[in-house]
């Protein structure tokens, strides 16, 4: 679950980018926020689905009137971590010295 400060974070980015928060479909101006990102396989290929390779992790707002769903790329708002957490592990396995 996303903490209520991270929800708000959130908001205030969207808030300060997009000129107002209309619904496309409905033009309703409710939205919140959902409760977990989204990471969005990408791939060159339909044939089953590629594990651990390059996604695109977003934010998705929801009209909470008609459900629309709106994903927003963590990149682009500057909410993903500087330094990929996968990447920890350096391969040092041939490190002996004599
Ligand atoms: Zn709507």
């Amino acid at each position: 679950m996303i903490s209520q400060d991270k929800k708000q974070e959130i908001a205030k980015i969207l808030d300060d980018r997009l000129k107002a928060v209309i619904c496309p479909m409905c033009h309703q101006h409710n939205f919140i926020i959902a409760d977990g990102y989204f990471n969005n396989i990408i791939q060159d290929h339909l044939n089953g689905i590629a594990l651990g390779g390059p996604t695109i992790p977003t934010i998705s707002i929801i009209c909470a009137n008609c459900g629309f769903v709106s994903q927003h790329a963590l990149g682009i708002l500057g909410l993903l971590p500087s330094n990929d957490s996968k990447n920890d592990e350096k391969k040092e396995g041939d490190g002996q010295t004599r």
